[in-house]
């Protein structure tokens, strides 16, 4: 191991692996690192261990050998099963800077060095940049109906987006008594298949295809939206936006020392490795992730089994 640079003195103990971020990546990698007896610490901004899991009321149905009621559900277990081998989370430690090169972490002022990092910072709900759009309940990120439903009984509120998120939200509203508008850019939607045999199903939802929001307006309150359809643009009397357009990459923290796809998830090769040698990604911050719990946990696993590989060669960066 190389001797710690002047930028850092103060780092005490370097460690076999830096995990930032406690989802399912996160806290797989964590476990992994545990049973293969690796020196590992992880760091989560939030107050819980979880990540997205935490925002997913609904079954996770497809997370094998893991069934669980709901996300909160499936967080509790993985953290459980953490903690039956001697691992723990430092949660509200929100990493405020990486250097990759040095393999220096740091969150809260602290400064934290490991030989190999796993970069497991998830993802947000992305945003459309459109003129009203706020992180605000009702003009902004989904999730929102199972938590907010009867809100918005017998008022009018628009679901933009064509993937599991949205239809999912346009389902749950209606179900819950709002009118609901559903408009998505495209022909046709990409949600799975139960999602779109839902929304069939569901006749209080008036579907807008090749339908683009262009803003929110209303102050303080939303009051209307304006859209671009087929026929050209529209006012649609709504209460409430809500903006389910996919994802965003939490990759700020090493932007500039890896490389990354045009929006900015990391490129991963074999075994997870990104183009910094000391430098793995696991979950949702990786380009062409599937988005799923189950994917998260199996490449956490891997990039650890690799880690684990390269110290025990001494094939450190
Ligand atoms: C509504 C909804 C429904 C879903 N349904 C399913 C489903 O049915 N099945 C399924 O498999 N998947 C589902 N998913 C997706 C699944 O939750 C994600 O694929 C999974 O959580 C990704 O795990 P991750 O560990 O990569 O990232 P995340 O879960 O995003 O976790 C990242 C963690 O990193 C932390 N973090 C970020 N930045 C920092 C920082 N600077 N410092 C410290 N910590 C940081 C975050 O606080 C967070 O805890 C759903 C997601 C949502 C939102």
């Amino acid at each position: 191991v190389r001797p710690i640079g002047r930028r850092f003195r103060g780092v005490s103990d370097v460690r076999d692996l830096l995990i930032l971020g406690a989802g399912p990546a996160g806290l797989a990698a964590a476990t992994v690192a545990r049973a293969l007896g690796l020196d590992a610490l992880v760091l989560e901004g939030g107050a819980r261990p979880g990540g997205q899991l935490l925002v997913t009321p609904t079954p996770i149905p497809d997370c094998p050998g893991l069934p669980a009621s709901t996300g909160p559900a499936l967080a509790e277990q993985l953290a459980a099963h953490l903690a039956q081998g001697g691992g723990a989370v430092r949660t509200g430690h929100h990493v405020e800077r990486v250097d990759v090169r040095e393999g220096v972490v740091t969150a809260g002022g602290e400064h934290h060095r490991a030989r190999f990092l796993l970069l497991a910072t998830g993802a947000r709900p992305r945003r459309l940049g459109v003129p009203g759009e706020r992180a605000e309940l009702g003009r902004g990120p989904s999730p929102a109906a199972r938590r907010y439903g009867d809100r918005y009984r017998d008022r009018a509120v628009l679901i933009v987006g064509g993937g599991d998120v949205a239809l999912e939200e346009a389902v749950l509203f209606a179900r819950a008594g709002a009118r609901v508008i559903l408009a998505h850019r495209g022909d046709g939607f990409r949600a799975r298949r139960d999602f779109r045999s839902a929304l069939e199903a569901e006749p209080r939802v008036d579907v807008r295809l090749r339908t683009k929001l262009c803003a929110i307006e209303g102050e303080p309150e939303v009051t209307r939206a304006l859209l671009v359809g087929p026929e050209g643009p529209f006012h649609a009397e709504v209460g409430a936006v809500f903006v389910c357009a996919g994802l965003a990459p939490n990759s700020e923290l090493v932007a500039g020392q890896v490389e990354t796809d045009a929006q900015g998830f990391v490129v991963t090769g074999v075994a997870q490795r990104t183009s910094a040698g000391r430098l793995y990604a696991a979950g949702d911050v990786c380009s062409g992730s599937t988005w799923m719990a189950a994917a998260a946990i199996g490449q956490a696993a891997t990039a650890v089994k690799e880690v684990e590989r390269r110290i025990h060669l001494g094939d450190d960066p």
